[in-house]
């Protein structure tokens, strides 16, 4: 299993963003993490991602614990923000070259291509991040989060916000980077799971409510 989680709970000050959550995802699947907004989405993928620290509980990313061993756990992992922080001001060769060079990602030059191809950048990835439509800085900021090929992607919201021709294309996108990964998809909209995942794990004021199969959901309803 590649990401096990044991009754992960975060508090902020009295409040439980996330309380007492267990699931767990494998390779070659993707889960959905369906929830309303403040469900507690993004302060688990922020934990999982090593980001932030949990009050309690256990969060381990393909073995390594996030809190206990952070640096291995967090190599293991492909952060994709709600919010990407992306320099808007760079171009996007530049801004890849850059966070190659943070990662210390291996055969860089080559890397970059290939992360380029990958996600379909086309004659975009000669622009300044400025000049690019959402649907495009979004697959700049999924060539970031899989630059160094990490066997886990955490992807907070993905397809929000995104025009119907590149929504198809991203979630597709996602699909292909799924078959040899273990990806995390936050989403807020039961659509996408069903567009997207295999699996799927609901929360709700940050208790877990459902834990399950698409295929095992679906027959039983
Ligand atoms: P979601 O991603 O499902 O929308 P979040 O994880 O962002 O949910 O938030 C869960 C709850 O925790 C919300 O009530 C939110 O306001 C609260 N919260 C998130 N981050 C913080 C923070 N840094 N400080 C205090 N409360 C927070
Ligand atoms: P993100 O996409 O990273 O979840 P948000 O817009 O949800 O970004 O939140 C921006 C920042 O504010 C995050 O660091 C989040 O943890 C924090 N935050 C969210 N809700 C609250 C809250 N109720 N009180 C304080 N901080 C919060």
């Amino acid at each position: 299993m590649s990401i096990q989680v044991e009754n992960l709970t975060k508090a902020y000050g009295q409040q439980k963003a996330v309380d007492s959550i267990s699931f767990s995802a494998n390779n070659g699947r993707i889960m959905g993490f369906l929830g309303p907004n403040g469900a507690g989405k993004s302060t688990t993928m922020k934990i999982l991602s090593c980001f932030i620290p949990q009050t309690s509980g256990k969060a381990l990313v393909n073995g390594f614990d996030v809190l206990t061993n952070p640096v291995e756990a967090k190599r293991q992992v492909g952060y994709l923000p709600e919010h990407n922080p992306l320099y808007i001001e760079m171009y996007v060769k530049e801004y890849l070259n850059f966070i190659a060079e943070l990662h210390q990602t291996p055969n860089k030059v080559q890397r970059i291509k290939e992360v380029i191809d990958l996600v379909g950048l086309g004659v975009e990835q000669n622009k300044k991040i400025a000049q690019l439509s959402k649907g495009y800085r979004q697959r700049v900021g999924i060539a970031q989060a899989i630059l160094n090929d990490p066997p886990v992607l955490i992807m907070d919201e993905p397809t929000s916000g995104l025009d119907p021709n590149q929504l198809v294309d991203i979630r597709q996108l996602i699909r292909d980077l799924g078959k040899d990964k273990t990806i995390v998809f936050s989403t807020h909209i039961m659509q996408e799971v069903e567009a997207v995942c295999d699996d799927v794990v609901i929360i709700n004021k940050g208790t877990l409510v459902e834990n399950d199969s698409l295929q095992n959901i679906f027959s039983r309803h």
